[in-house]
């Protein structure tokens, strides 16, 4: 496999999410390369077992290319600028604050939190933190994250306050999880979302993402990349 071609059909997928907030389709990418549906559907395949995206159940397209999503889950993004019309479904409050990282946009996200209901709306920026009391909960450990990395990131919520996000755990998954400040995952998603778009991007080592983590405060065993 040519991993020319190879990183050709993944920038493209990120250009796509980039311009259009959504992910292309197989035919599409097979055309912009012109290469065969088989051809792309093999580096689609390998893009995938690498965890550089993530496809449907039936692998015949892009569900995620993280951060970004390419169907509508619990947050929306929308850059602060009025004359930008682009919009973005977040996978999780991770990625929406990622979207921000990796554009080095400054956008609102809009949520719910899954305790009350109440909408959760603010501005945020690779310079502009979020309200310190709304709360991130992580479902699972770092460690299981990617067997079910669709439903991690549907489960990576952000609620009004720790107060409700403790609640939501006892109701729904008691003794599970970990929940931490927004700010933490705000401040996380800038390194390790900032250069995901970037031309020269190169995939971070497993290493390099477990000290992002720690220079974030988040060690344990809870928060050990596999
Ligand atoms: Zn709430
Ligand atoms: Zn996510």
């Amino acid at each position: 496999m040519d991993a020319l071609e190879t990183r050709r059909v993944r920038d493209l997928v990120y250009e796509t999410f980039v311009r259009e907030g959504r992910a292309p389709s197989i035919a599409e990418l097979a055309r912009l390369t012109s290469s065969s549906v088989d051809a792309v559907q093999e580096r689609l395949t390998e893009l995938a077992d690498a965890h550089a995206l993530v496809l449907s159940p039936d692998g015949d397209a892009v569900r995620m290319a993280h951060p970004f999503t390419a169907a509508p889950m619990a947050f929306v993004v929308t850059p602060l600028d009025g004359l930008d019309d682009r919009r973005w479904w977040g996978g999780c409050a991770w990625d929406s604050f990622g979207i921000s990282a990796a554009l080095g946009l400054d956008v609102r996200i809009d949520t719910a939190c899954p305790q009350c209901g109440s909408h959760i709306g603010f501005d945020t920026g690779p310079t502009i933190a979020p309200r310190p009391q709304l709360a991130v909960r992580f479902p699972r450990p770092a460690a299981s994250w990617w067997d079910d990395v669709v439903g991690t990131c549907t489960l990576i919520r952000m609620f009004c306050d720790q107060d409700h996000a403790g609640r939501w755990t006892t109701q729904h998954a008691p003794g599970s999880g970990q929940v931490v400040a927004a700010t933490t995952v705000w401040r996380l998603a800038q390194p390790w979302y900032g250069d995901r778009v970037d031309p020269d991007f190169h995939p971070h080592t497993r290493e390099h993402n477990q000290r992002l983590l720690e220079d974030c405060g988040l060690t344990g065993d809870f928060w050990r990349l596999p």
